[in-house]
């Protein structure tokens, strides 16, 4: 007889629920109440989605929002100013630059403008680099989210082996960083890896973040794995997507995210630890 044994699903509104509290502590025990700066360019569906999703738990939690929509063809110095204006102004301590940009902005410019101690996503060279050294107040919202979430289950990454697929700046190499901060063993694969199930198979901790469906498949993973599923992909029929082929893999596995309602909550949830850790 075949026994399909579940996975233990990594349910990151669960987690975060439990996790509200103590961060709803740290807030009373400040002088002033934190006010987060959302900076848009245009209106992307995608955009429009994650900042909804930051206003609501804003307002979840009693911290002020301050939603700058501004039209897509605004030019790469008028965001600069409003950028430059925000990190000088007392009454704000947190800045988020909502991501992509229109390609006639250089992203990383306007990231760089930010004030490191203003930088709530911790996307800023500076704070990268603290997260490399494993210092540093804030730390890539994604990556913090995903290192709770596991610490929350009891899921160690110190000594273990993690495949991270996705390479990107902005995502794959930040959250490499923080498993080697926390001591994991890491192997990174890109779109130029030539075996990925080779490299996945290796894996105590498989963390995907490619934003292509259906990748991680049965496969790529073993009986007893942790996946974590950064992926996010829109899709018309089925609403968001991760890169893990969940209903199948989540049959194999030890763990697993689900996509939406897993690293997506623990990344906001992260954003504004982030921000009050930058408010004390
Ligand atoms: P990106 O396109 O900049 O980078 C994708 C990376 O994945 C690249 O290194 C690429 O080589 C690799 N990759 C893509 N397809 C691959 C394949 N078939 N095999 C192996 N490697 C492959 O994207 P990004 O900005 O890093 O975002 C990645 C995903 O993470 C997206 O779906 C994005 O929406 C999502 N995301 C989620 C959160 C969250 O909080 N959950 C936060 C940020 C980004």
């Amino acid at each position: 007889m075949l026994i399909s044994m579940s996975a233990t699903i990594l349910d990151g509104r669960a987690t975060r629920a439990t996790l509200i509290p103590g961060l709803l502590e740290k807030i009373a025990a400040l002088t002033q109440t934190p006010t987060l700066v959302i900076i848009q360019l245009g209106d992307r569906p995608d955009s429009r989605a994650f900042i909804k999703a930051k206003k609501s738990f804003a307002k979840e939690i009693g911290v002020k929002e301050k939603h700058i929509k501004m039209p897509e063809a605004t030019s790469e110095e008028e965001v600069l100013q409003v950028v430059q204006a925000y990190n000088t102004d007392p009454t704000v301590q947190g800045i988020i630059v909502q991501l992509p940009l229109p390609t006639h902005v250089d992203a990383d410019k306007v990231i760089e403008a930010i004030d490191p101690k203003k930088d709530v996503d911790g996307l800023t060279s500076f704070n990268m680099k603290a997260l490399a050294d494993g210092q540093g107040t804030v730390m890539l919202a994604t990556a913090r989210g995903i290192r709770e979430l596991l610490d929350h289950h009891s899921i160690s990454l110190a000594g273990k082996v993690v495949t991270i697929i996705g390479r990107s700046k902005l995502v794959g190499q930040p959250i490499a960083a923080m498993c080697r901060a926390a001591k994991a063993e890491v192997i990174v694969c890109d779109r130029t890896t030539a075996d990925l199930v080779k490299e996945t198979q290796k894996a105590d901790i498989v963390i995907v973040a490619a934003g292509h469906p259906g990748l991680v498949t049965v496969e790529h993973v073993k009986p007893g794995q942790v996946i974590v599923d950064v992926g996010i992909t829109r899709s018309a029929d089925s609403g968001l997507v991760g890169d893990v082929d969940f209903d199948a893999v989540k049959d194999v596995v030890g763990a697993i995210t689900p996509v939406p309602g897993g690293v997506g909550p623990m990344t906001v949830f992260a954003l504004f630890e982030n921000l009050v850790d930058l408010s004390v």
